[in-house]
């Protein structure tokens, strides 16, 4: 892929420093973007990541005990031998990074998920210049503009009686679900299943406040009426043909895999203009697309920027 920078079964891999990006399988040196189960396993000897990111891990892996951490901050450079890499903020979820690495003149960019639209329940997207961008291209394809998300919570007004659940995965999506409707629907009850509260106390504890929201209460939830219930996707089935409640599954794809009454467009990836956004604002001349499907920027580059070298 670059003369340092190989995909290897194990993920991608910075071979003059010696480590893995965000491995999907055990390796001595990790460095771990965000606390997604897809981009940050167990059992890693020695892993790089931000202090929030550590927090959800240890969360997730109860009994991860022989990992050892190192917790730089944002913009704290780190180095592995000659290598230079320092974390910045992705705008994916609480803690999330991209990883900047300097070696031999070349400034690369990996961005691990991220999106740069403001989100209240992380940090904001950091753009940094760079060579080469490491691009996550989730949704990258013309067909996607994430819509306001204010829009989005309009649609809920309809219900203002009624009892709505809303199906979200339960690490960062459920948090920003929980700032959105605590801000704007005050008047609302907002309640979150029991496996997403262990993430919004982390959340609580690294000062990201998600308003006033509580526990669910199964009796509470069937007795009163006008309460939105957070829970996982999963779980919309059981509602779903159940009188007096209305679900939603919110999520940034067209099509869902969840039966519910309607779609609640909220993505935690950068959209097609955000990826465009970013590959200019970045400077970056060489291109490398990574978890997604690349062809179709592949192509609007290659048509409209022909100096820029895409790797899909
Ligand atoms: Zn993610």
């Amino acid at each position: 892929m670059n003369k340092y920078l190989f995909k290897r079964p194990e993920g991608l891999y910075f071979e003059p420093g010696d480590f893995y990006l965000d491995p999907k399988r055990v390796v001595q040196k990790a460095v771990i973007t965000h606390g997604h189960a897809d981009h940050a396993i167990a059992g890693n000897k020695s892993v790089w990541c931000t202090a929030a990111t550590k927090s959800i891990m240890r969360l997730r892996y109860p009994r991860m005990v022989s990992t050892e951490f190192t917790v730089p901050a944002y913009g704290e450079p780190f180095y592995f031998n000659e290598v230079k890499v320092t974390l910045l903020p992705a705008g994916h979820i609480l803690g999330s990074a991209q990883v900047i690495i300097e070696y031999g003149g070349v400034k690369y960019c990996y961005t691990g998920d991220f999106k740069l639209r403001e989100d209240a329940s992380c940090e904001r997207f950091q753009v940094e210049p760079c060579d080469v961008l490491i691009t996550e291209t989730t949704f990258a394809d013309p067909l996607y503009a994430h819509p306001p998300e204010q829009d989005e919570l309009s649609k809920l007004e309809a219900y203002e009686k009624t009892n709505i659940v809303i199906g979200a995965y339960n690490l960062g999506k459920s948090q920003r679900i929980t700032k959105l409707l605590t801000d704007r629907f005050p008047h609302r009850r907002v309640m979150v299943h029991p496996e997403a509260t262990g993430f919004h106390k982390i959340y609580e504890q690294m000062g990201i406040k998600l308003g006033n929201w509580q526990p669910y209460s199964y009796q509470l939830f069937r007795r009163t009426t006008g309460n939105i219930l957070i829970a996982p996707p999963r779980a919309l089935s059981t509602y779903y043909r159940e009188a007096g409640v209305i679900t939603a599954f919110a999520t940034g794809w067209k099509k869902s895999p969840f039966r519910a009454h309607f779609n609640f467009h909220l993505s935690d990836h950068a959209d097609w203009q955000e990826i465009l956004d970013l590959i200019r604002d970045t400077g970056a001349r060489t291109i490398v697309a990574v978890h997604g499907d690349g062809t179709l920027l592949k192509s609007h580059l290659s048509k409209e920027f022909p100096d820029i070298e895409v790797i899909n």
